[in-house]
């Protein structure tokens, strides 16, 4: 048995389906997850000590690539002074005044711990604020695994959402109404029929987990407007496209301004970070200030919030055009295999064998078994995609000319297999 599946085997006893997050299975592509024992700019060794180019990037904190110099200095110097106060340290306002710098919308802000929690603490605060139950969400977006979000629903117009998690209460999903995404007509029959009790429409501003679903700005826009009409909060979910996709992330790139914002990912440079802020009158109804409970023991973390600090110091618009730069060459590589095409915004690319989609249930099953092949290709060849085809590939500014031709040789070498 080799190493890593002796550690498969033996983490098999410990967790469910032998790991600590279910995107970390290989259900999907087939195969043993790998493990990882150490990572540095755009590749990672696994316990095997083969290298792979990363295209996982551990989700997306890792714009600047594994273990930047910058980042571990700064985290280090953190560590030193101490791993956790559970009381105010100044590293939390010197991040706070990079990201108002960076996002103006968010005059107001809570650090947490995960995106999961950003958006459940910005979801309680929208009902606290407008003191109404019903949440709007997109199918297809995916917003962390609290109860209410772990609800999608048939495509058309905006139902009552069905479980679509065991274990989640049949009353959490009664309270999310689904909408399609890219389905205006079902967007503008939610808020006709439930628009007086909608709290608030959360959406990821640039759908990422159902493959990259780019959708027309004027469906965001129309959907600021009728929030604004109907007197619900707008919350953008920038778990993914903060920081990523510009400065101010989808909401600078849209020019479009939501109520409130979740962040995490980039924001802790690696480190469990989370965050939701936006309108200083809404964030106002956040305990202490406000009746809308909402606490923890590890939030604004001192070691956290210097490597999300010292992430955050190095974005600029050089970055991002360099980001974009790479974007459209590791494209380009990707559309090189027969019958591919990779929707692209900036660094987040999908690798789709369809022409692009804007919605969750028009994404075709034979494209998902076509990638589940080109997976386990790659990594024979040293790539590592996500192992789904449903996630997003993530370049960090990392991902230089010598990953680039490892990479092009690597799909050379796969296309005849997928001809
Ligand atoms: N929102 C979005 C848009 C996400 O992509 C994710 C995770 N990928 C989350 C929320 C949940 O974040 P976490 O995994 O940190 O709980």
């Amino acid at each position: 048995m080799s190493a890593n599946e002796s550690l498969f085997q033996e983490a098999l006893t410990h967790f469910p389906g032998g790991v600590s997050s279910p995107v970390r299975a290989f259900r999907a592509v087939g195969g043993t997850p790998k493990f990882f024992r150490r990572a540095r700019g755009a590749r990672f060794e696994d316990e095997e000590g083969r290298s792979f180019v990363d295209l996982c990037m551990s989700w997306g904190p890792l714009i600047l690539g594994h273990a930047h110099p910058d980042v571990l200095a700064a985290a280090g110097e953190a560590m030193a002074e101490g791993l956790s106060f559970g009381a105010p340290s100044r590293r939390e306002l010197a991040l706070a005044r990079r990201i108002k710098e960076l996002v103006p919308l968010v005059e107001k802000m809570r650090f947490v711990s995960s995106g999961t929690e950003a958006v459940m603490s910005a979801l309680r605060a929208a009902r606290g604020f407008t003191r109404r139950e019903r949440v709007l969400k997109f199918e297809g977006c995916y917003h962390g695994h609290s109860d209410g979000m772990l609800v999608k629903a048939g495509s058309g117009l905006a139902t009552f959402g069905e479980p679509s998690s065991a274990g989640v209460p049949k009353g959490f999903a009664d309270l999310t109404t689904v909408v399609s995404l890219d389905d205006p007509e079902a967007l503008e029959a939610a808020f006709a029929r439930q628009g007086g009790e909608i709290a608030a429409a959360i959406i990821e501003p640039i759908p990422a987990n159902n493959g990259l679903l780019v959708q027309d700005p004027g469906f965001l826009r129309r959907l600021r407007e009728l929030c604004s009409r109907h007197g619900a909060l707008l919350i953008f979910d920038e778990v993914i496209s903060g920081f990523r996709v510009a400065p101010g992330g989808a909401a600078e790139l849209l020019g479009i301004t939501p109520d409130l914002v979740t962040y995490g990912k980039i924001i802790g440079g690696g480190m469990p970070v989370g965050l939701y802020g936006g309108r200083k009158d809404v964030m106002a109804v956040v305990s202490p200030d406000g009746p809308v409970y909402q606490a923890g023991t590890l939030s604004g973390n001192p070691v956290a919030m210097a490597a999300g600090l010292a992430t955050l110091e190095r974005l600029n618009s050089e970055l991002y055009r360099d980001l974009e730069q790479k974007g459209a060459r590791w494209a380009a590589a990707f559309e090189r295999l027969p019958g591919l095409t990779a929707p692209r915004v900036g660094s987040l690319l999908w690798p789709l064998f369809q022409a692009g989609v804007r919605r969750a249930d028009r994404v075709d099953g034979g494209a998902i078994s076509k990638f589940n092949r080109l997976h386990g290709l790659l990594l024979e060849q040293g790539i590592y995609l996500p192992p789904s085809g449903f996630e997003v590939a993530f370049l960090s500014i990392a991902h230089g000319e010598e990953e680039l031709a490892l990479f092009e040789r690597a799909i050379a070498n796969v296309a005849p297999a997928l001809a």
